[in-house]
């Protein structure tokens, strides 16, 4: 081969290996563009996996709490805050549509809570936009989506805003849609059981939705569709419901639907009827011996003792707990006593699986011989249960008239109703305590004055640690002395002592910090120590009936003599005398005991004090009493 030749033979070598190169980095192009293009589709999907498993997640939360019976707004709430936080939307609202005489409205149910809807709420002021009776506009796209039942999505935000909140500015709109512009409402019709319920509301930040995304938004209107059938069918199960499950007695709605009946018809006929009212003896102790079960079988059997000893026409109920209740309708106290009686014996005498025999205490009233009003006969049921309790569980008392009934009874029922109650913000297990202290037997002749003191001294300590013991016992002593020189009648003091035992209680319900302050306090500060005590003493007390004359006298322990009082600027004679009694000695106690802020004083400087007021704060002849019945002591 020539030399020429071999040049050109390596030259078409160089050539073809050039070539090849050329191809295969081509190749390698085509493939690296391919792989990126991959790399891409593969992300898109993986976000779209992502997106597709936050929704499934989310309906699962939404499923989980409709099948655990949660609330329904609280279901509506999560759904509106799970769809506007994790599916990345500015708000989301589910909206109801009512009718009532004045025309068709809206009403939000739930919305989501974020940055949005607070701009909103502080442009339109008041309460918000939640509380509103909003605007039905039939040409809104409110009314489209309903109308053609189909999801819209609208770029009109103003129009939209505008349909349900008329008396917005243009202004107001674009200062509430200002940094974050909405772009668009998708508003999706709910219809539950074949009626128009409402819509679910979004706002987004983008023109177009994707298809996929607008199908994800029609399956979660739904599950709130379902959300609202699941919950108004329970509702109506619920509402048809007249027993209890656990006993299969008739429960508490069912009772009291009974009696109020019952009360028509005895008004009508003239005719009596009756209340037991049975709470198991020691179910606690049974609970912590043979566990909550045995508990339960304690509460089947009294049940099954009902059952067996009502009359077709008795209603034996189950109130909650463990405290029931039978209507004997047509019958007097006399037969009540003996059918209480029986089923008092029935309870000893069955036996229960471990744990043996139990046993209950019973209370009697009876309508027009204890009381004509519901409540109150009610309550005296429950007193005499009490009393049953007190006395020594395991027996039938029979209901006092509210006149034939002690002051110690009064006040010892009034705590315990209080305590049962739990009125009063003190821990559970101290309340327990106090009951217990109350309910637990005595001696019949002593009854209950001391665990009475004992309580409200107790009590006392918890607004004021400085309080010692003794001092309500001698509150009341004194209270009376001085009332007995003024010659006023046994009912009035028997009231006034009462009252002595629960004047402060409303400081119960002031904050700790105010009343032990050391340092002196602001104007708003005394507003507050002046006013609080006597409203909360109210609220605590007003629902007893039976201590609706001791009251004003609570009411009225800070009025002064010259009108300089509180709460209503009485003066002179218009003032009950047994308030200023309970002014004047509540003052001299104060002065004998030590405060936080200065020491105890002497008792006569405490009565310089005291005569310096006469004449302002309580009247000369009070002073002049007051005066005498302590020198008597001091001497
Ligand atoms: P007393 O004789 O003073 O009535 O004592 P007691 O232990 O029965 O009363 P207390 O009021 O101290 O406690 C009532 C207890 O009843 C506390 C509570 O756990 C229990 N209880 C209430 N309802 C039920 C229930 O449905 N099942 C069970 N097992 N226990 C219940
Ligand atoms: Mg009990």
């Amino acid at each position: 081969m020539s030399l020429f030749d071999k040049f050109k033979e390596v030259t078409r070598k160089v050539s073809e290996v050039e070539s090849n190169i050329y191809h295969e980095k081509h190749d390698y192009l085509e493939i690296y563009e391919r792989n990126l293009e991959l790399e891409k589709k593969i992300a898109e999907r993986t976000e779209e996996l992502n997106d597709a498993n936050k929704r499934m997640l989310t309906l699962q939360h939404i499923w989980d709490m409709m099948n655990s019976s949660t609330p329904l707004e609280n279901v509506l709430e999560a759904i509106v805050n799970s769809t506007q936080g994790e599916l990345g939307y500015m708000h989301c609202a589910i909206i109801r549509k009512y009718e009532d005489e004045k025309g068709v409205y809206l009403q939000i149910l739930a919305q989501s809570n974020d940055s949005l809807i607070d701009r909103l709420n502080n442009m339109i002021g008041g309460t918000g936009i939640q509380t509103r009776r909003l605007n039905f506009d039939n040409d809104s796209v409110f009314a489209d989506t309903m109308r053609q039942r189909t999801i819209i999505q609208t770029r009109d935000i103003d129009l939209s805003l505008k349909a349900v909140l008329p008396e917005l500015s243009n202004e107001t709109i674009k200062k509430i849609n200002s940094n974050q512009p909405v772009k668009s409402v998708i508003v999706v019709p709910l219809i539950t059981q074949n009626k128009e319920f409402g819509w679910f509301c979004v706002f987004s930040s983008r023109e177009e939705l994707a298809s996929a995304e607008m199908d994800f938004l029609g399956l979660f209107a739904k599950q709130i569709e379902m959300a609202i059938t699941i919950a108004d069918l329970f509702q109506a199960v619920r509402d048809q419901a007249v027993t209890d499950s656990l006993t299969g007695l008739y429960n508490r709605r069912y009772f009291e639907e009974s009696l109020e009946k019952e009360v028509q018809r005895a008004k009508r006929q003239n005719q009596p009827f009756s209340i037991i009212g049975i709470d198991l003896d020691f179910l606690k102790k049974i609970n912590d011996t043979y566990g909550h079960g045995y508990g339960d079988l304690a509460i089947k059997t009294i049940a099954e003792v009902l059952k067996s000893n009502a009359r077709s026409v008795d209603v034996a109920a189950r109130m909650g707990g463990e405290e029931f209740n039978v209507l004997l309708p047509g019958i007097s106290s006399e037969g009540a006593m003996v059918a209480a009686e029986r089923i008092r014996k029935s309870i000893e005498n069955t036996e229960i699986e471990t744990v043996g025999h139990i046993t209950g205490s019973l209370g009697v009233a009876t309508f027009f011989e204890h009381s004509e009003n519901i409540e109150e006969l009610l309550e005296l049921t429950d007193q005499a249960m009490y009393t049953s309790k007190r006395e020594g569980r395991n027996r039938v008392t029979l209901a006092k008239p509210i006149s034939e009934t002690s002051w110690q009874e009064i006040a010892v029922n009034t705590f315990i109703d209080i305590l049962s109650k739990n009125r009063l913000p003190i821990a559970k297990n101290i309340s327990k305590d106090l009951y217990k202290k109350l309910t637990s037997p005595i001696k019949k002749d002593e009854l209950t004055k001391d665990s009475l003191f004992n309580v409200a001294d107790i009590l006392a300590k918890m607004y004021n640690p400085m309080h010692s013991s003794g001092i309500v016992k001698n509150k009341v002593i004194m209270a009376v002395s001085l009332a007995k020189r003024f010659d006023l009648p046994k009912e009035d003091i028997d009231n006034l002592r009462v009252a002595v035992l629960l004047y402060d209680i409303g400081n119960l319900l002031l904050p700790q910090d105010l009343l032990q302050k050391a340092t002196p306090l602001s104007e708003e500060e005394k507003e507050q120590i002046r006013n609080h005590p006597v409203i909360a003493a109210r609220k605590i007390l007003q629902p007893i009936s039976y201590i609706q004359d001791v009251l004003p006298i609570i009411e009225h322990h800070h009025e002064n003599w010259d009108g300089s009082g509180y709460p209503n600027h009485m003066s002179k004679e218009e003032i009950p005398l047994t308030s200023q009694i309970i002014l004047i000695i509540d003052q001299y106690f104060a002065l004998i005991e030590p405060r936080a802020y200065r020491p105890k004083m002497s008792a006569r400087s405490a009565l310089e004090v005291i005569k310096a007021d006469a004449g302002k704060k309580w009247n000369n002849n009070l002073v002049k009493e007051f005066i005498s019945l302590i020198e008597h002591d001091i001497v």
